[in-house]
């Protein structure tokens, strides 16, 4: 058993107390990479962002934005067309029936407007918990973990969930960290995992939660 597993809940919040406090000096700057103005930018965008860059769909939504301003004038968009504006984000079949759909739902059931909470958001095309909580977070003002490949890798590695549902791992997130700055702390996971905690190359050895990592691939002291 690992030691993160063998942790009471009580243990493993006071860890991530600790956690969050080096995550927050080491990325002062964290916050969402993704370039919107409104909740349905933003939606749009983090349904783009499925296994793409966020750099690449700020590329590609610099244009779109100004094409489709209201979620009717995406719901009146013509798919072939679509796809090729968003083609380069990748799976941009799936992606534009995605958008195009959730914007023809906005429109038919919110009167244009993107709903405000988690249930009508998940209730929409193309829209699980991820995004309605990225959404939730950062366009509404709300508290909300969102697990992105980021904070799915760095949440285990860090011993503070495990599952390969990510939607586990939210609900495991859920109990340990302060439900006050979830959505600060999703930034900084995120920055923690761009920057330093990378998917293959972790700079272990230079990390800044070190200490406080059970990760059991991370270089023992000595072996740098
Ligand atoms: S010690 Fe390594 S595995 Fe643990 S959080 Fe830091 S970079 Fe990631």
């Amino acid at each position: 058993m690992s030691p993160a597993r063998r942790e009471s809940t009580e243990a493993r919040r006071a860890r991530a107390a600790r956690i969050v406090r080096a995550l927050e000096r080491a990325y002062p700057d964290a916050r969402i990479a993704l370039r919107f103005t409104t909740p349905l930018e933003l939606l749009v965008a983090t349904i783009l962002s499925a296994q793409c860059t966020d750099e690449r769909v700020n590329l590609v939504t610099e244009s779109l934005f100004r094409k489709y301003r209201t979620a009717r004038d995406y719901a009146a968009a013509d798919p072939a067309v679509f796809e090729r504006e968003i083609r380069s984000t990748g799976f941009f079949r799936a992606k534009t029936r995605s958008v195009l759909a959730m914007a023809r739902a906005v429109v038919e059931r919110h009167g244009g407007e993107v709903p405000r909470t988690r249930e009508e958001l998940t209730a929409l095309a193309g829209v699980g918990l991820k995004t309605a909580n990225v959404v939730l977070g950062n366009a509404f003002g709300a508290q909300a973990i969102a697990v992105d490949t980021h904070v799915f890798r760095v949440s285990q590695r860090l011993g503070l969930a495990k599952s390969d549902d990510p939607d586990e791992i939210h609900d495991q997130l859920s109990l340990v960290l302060p439900r006050t700055k979830w959505t600060r702390i999703t930034h900084l996971l995120q920055a923690h995992g761009r920057r330093t905690c990378l998917a293959r190359t972790p700079a272990c050895p230079t990390c800044p939660l070190r200490a406080l990592c059970p990760w059991p691939g991370k270089p023992r002291e000595g072996r740098r």
